[in-house]
């Protein structure tokens, strides 16, 4: 038998099939990982088995595959064709689409598994003369340990560790070597695994569905393999539990489900509630893991005694046999994209693992993106709806308040007189307040502080973002660049702003608005160690702080009973990030944020939450239907506008990046490579199809022209979605592969930011 195996090695020039002997003595399957010999000096290589041959012959000589790494196969059936498909979908090679699939700690044998020491009651004794012969003829124990621990073994009727034992008889060690001695008990050893739950939690079980929850779940347990369903519910509708019913259906049928969630809100109290349904069933995968951990729960979900992984976006890979569901929660977040070679879209996956499993997938969200309720539109995904809260809790009462009106009337601080009244109402009754300021990285932009007037690009429609350096305003899109004007072009006022507000200086008003207030501040900054972003959260619920300020980390997940007010301070900061999905991604923050308030049955009545919303755009669709709980309208109006201007997803955007020492050099670079991005889809198509397809080509300075004191130029190349558009897309992935240019940093099709 011959296999046909991918080397462990990131290099494209060994991306492919090589074919190695299999030994008779070696039991190799498709999906084992296995070491080989490798190259010229036959270095010793892990590959993974993907094929396996009776025959093959080409006149070379064939080497024989080592050993196996692990007994069992480290890949699914369905992992390797996944694999497959990555590589060609998202350009990469083959060897790193099959890693996405393994923790880092099982290549390379970096991890040992934890082996501990136990004993047990030794097989077919009889027990009674046993204890009769650890006694005195009078009765009392002739070593009093050995009693303790023959009987402690006996009750228990299964193996302890050596270790627990003498927890529970302190300097148990000699007691059990004699035991061993006399053929009382025998020694074990096993593999254990380390778990990254602290604690164990008291099982629960599913409350009666709501109506809304029944018909969700109903749908979903009557699935046709590979279907895919939107459960579009406001934020506490009970998508949650949806998800739970949907899961134990799963496990009664023998097989096992994938749940994703942002990484930032894997909490304890997330994992807990799955935890506490499905008890040891359920693994998790995030980060924070240690990497021993890590490996561990890969094992335990690929040995089967883990069924139910609860992760951030790479469990979509996790290993699974016999997958029945997948589920994205939250399924708008940005961090569904990955940003690393790979860059794969994790639902696109998750599509494609369901197809290839026939498991059911369900993105849910209370702000779905515009491209999943377009799909849910048009049939690719069935739509369920949960459109009211659970116990009838109402959606927050939300105002919006002009801070145009605030700054003419002589307020100058960040908060308007309303949200500064609400927030004194709110410590003095001793609830708590949310301040919640967007100010995701890079977002300066020119806007008038008297009439709100904001720099936008006259042929893209997006704010032109403010460079400091040049003086200059640029769009990111096209890359049309204006002059800082000295006025206002549209009221003439001098008060130009540039930069945005930072939560230090929320806090530092929160504390003259209210002295003596207690505050807790989560930010970049503040979140650097481990585990601070919880620690954070979990001084907030302990009501350790009155009011919470942060930026757009306090807006996920969170379920705090004591909040009541939500005060954004300033809404802009994310309208007008020179972004095509800014308005979308501000109306899917202010409707999460906004959830957070009030979610909770207080001393048995229904508190209403509050929300405020400082804004220079109160007009803003963004806004003004968030503020609204309007979903709907705001999608309406969304599509009509990307399929007018032509953004995705009815248009595709390729960006190739040049990033150089020198600032010419780039430049240059990235003008050669505009005109021969332009070449190559032109020459991939015929004349009037090139010219439907090819909207534009453009090329300039970054977003952020200089990093770490290296150039960055871009080539931006916007493609209609036609159906010549992967013709398209394939020709310039193609000439990016044969661009040996210096500073070239491939192509990328619709990147997260174009930063
Ligand atoms: P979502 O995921 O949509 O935010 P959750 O599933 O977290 O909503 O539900 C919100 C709250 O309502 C949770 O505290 C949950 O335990 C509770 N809940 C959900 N479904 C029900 C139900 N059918 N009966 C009673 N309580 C429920
Ligand atoms: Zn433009
Ligand atoms: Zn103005």
């Amino acid at each position: 038998m011959f296999a046909k195996l991918i080397v462990d090695i990131a290099n494209s020039n060994v991306d492919r099939l090589f074919t190695y002997r299999i030994p008779e003595e070696l039991d190799v399957r498709e999906g084992h990982r296995v070491l080989v010999p490798f190259g010229r000096g036959n270095k010793p290589v892990e590959a993974f088995v993907l094929e396996l041959c009776e025959e093959y012959d080409t006149g070379f000589q064939v080497k024989d595959i080592v050993r196996t790494m692990e007994p069992y196969t480290a890949l699914l059936p369905d992992q390797t064709e996944l694999a497959r498909w990555i590589a060609k979908v998202y350009h990469c090679t083959l060897c790193d689409a099959l890693r996405l699939m393994l923790p880092a700690q099982l290549r390379g044998s970096r991890v040992r598994e934890k082996t501990v020491r136990t004993v047990c009651i030794a097989e077919g004794l009889d027990k009674a003369s046993a204890r009769a012969s650890l006694l005195k003829k009078d009765g009392s124990a002739r070593s009093p340990k050995q009693l303790e621990i023959f009987d402690l073994l006996s009750r228990a009727d299964m193996a302890m560790s050596v270790s627990d034992l003498n927890a529970y008889v302190p300097g148990a060690s000699a007691a059990i070597a004699t035991l061993i001695k006399k053929g009382c008990i025998t020694e074990q050893g096993f593999v254990t695994f380390r778990s990254p739950f602290s604690a164990s939690v008291e099982r629960d079980s599913s409350p009666e569905l709501t109506e809304a929850q029944k018909t969700a779940v109903d749908a979903i347990n009557a699935r046709k393999p590979g279907e895919a369903f939107l459960l579009y519910g406001v934020t506490g509708s009970g998508k949650t539990e949806v998800y739970l019913n949907a899961i134990q259906k799963a496990l009664d049928d023998g097989g096992g489900a994938i749940v994703l969630v942002p990484e930032i809100s894997l909490t304890p109290q997330t994992t807990d509630r799955f935890r506490r349904r499905f008890g040891d069933t359920v693994a998790v995968m995030h980060s924070h893991l240690s990497a021993g951990e890590r490996y561990d729960e890969w094992r335990r979900l690929r040995l089967g005694k883990a069924r139910v992984v609860i992760g951030a976006r790479s469990a979509v890979f996790a290993p699974i046999e016999d997958l029945k569901l997948i589920i994205i929660d939250e399924e708008h977040e940005p961090s569904y994209r990955s940003e690393s070679n790979p860059e794969y879209t994790t639902d696109e996956v998750a599509i494609r693992r369901a197809r290839l499993t026939g498991a059911g997938l369900v993105l849910g969200s209370a702000t779905p993106k515009i491209v999943s309720f377009l799909r849910a539109r048009q049939g690719a995904y069935k739509l369920l709806e949960l459109r009211e809260r659970i116990n009838g809790i109402p959606m927050p009462d939300v105002e919006i308040v002009d801070m145009r009106s605030e700054f003419m009337a002589g307020n100058n601080s960040v908060f308007s007189r309303n949200l500064a009244e609400k927030i004194k109402a709110c410590v003095t009754h001793g609830e708590q307040a949310i301040l919640f300021l967007n100010r995701r990285g890079y977002s300066y932009h020119g806007e008038c502080r008297a009439c709100g007037f904001v720099f936008s690009c006259p042929h893209c429609d997006v704010a032109m973002t403010y460079h400091k350096f040049d003086g200059t305003l640029r769009c990111h899109y096209c890359g049309y660049t204006a002059r800082v004007p000295g006025v206002c072009p549209s009221c003439g006022s001098k008060y130009i702003k540039y930069s945005g507000i930072g939560t230090q200086q929320v806090e530092e008003q929160l504390k003259k608005l209210i002295p003596g207030v207690k505050c807790l501040r989560m930010d970049t900054d503040t979140t650097v160690g481990k585990t601070s972003h919880r620690d954070i959260l979990d001084a907030f619920s302990r009501r350790e702080a009155d009011v919470l300020i942060g930026t757009q980390m306090v807006a996920k997940g969170l379920d705090i009973p004591g909040v009541t007010l939500v005060g954004v301070v300033f809404a802009d900061a994310s309208l007008f990030h020179s972004d095509y999905r800014s308005s979308e991604r501000t109306f899917q923050l202010l409707t999460q944020v906004a959830g957070r308030a009030g979610r909770a049955v207080k001393e048995g009545e229904v508190k209403r939450g509050k929300v405020v919303i400082q804004t220079n755009a109160p007009n803003h669709r963004a806004v003004r239907l968030a503020a609204l709980h309007d979903y709907d309208a705001f999608f309406e109006l969304e599509v009509k506008d990307r399929l007018r201007t032509l953004f995705p997803p009815f248009a595709v955007f390729a960006r190739g990046l040049f990033v150089c020492r020198s600032e010419k050099q780039a430049a240059e670079a990235a003008e050669l490579f505009a005109a021969e991005a332009e070449k190559a889809v032109t020459g991939s198509l015929k004349g009037d199809e090139a010219e439907k397809e090819l909207l534009f080509v453009s090329h300039g300075p970054a977003p952020i022209r200089k990093r770490d004191d290296l150039y960055r130029y871009a080539v931006i190349i916007k493609l209609a979605r036609t159906k010549h558009t992967s013709k398209a897309v394939t020709a310039l992935w193609s000439l990016a592969d044969s661009y040996n240019v210096e500073g070239f940093r491939g192509v990328e099709i619709n990147p997260n930011d174009l930063l």
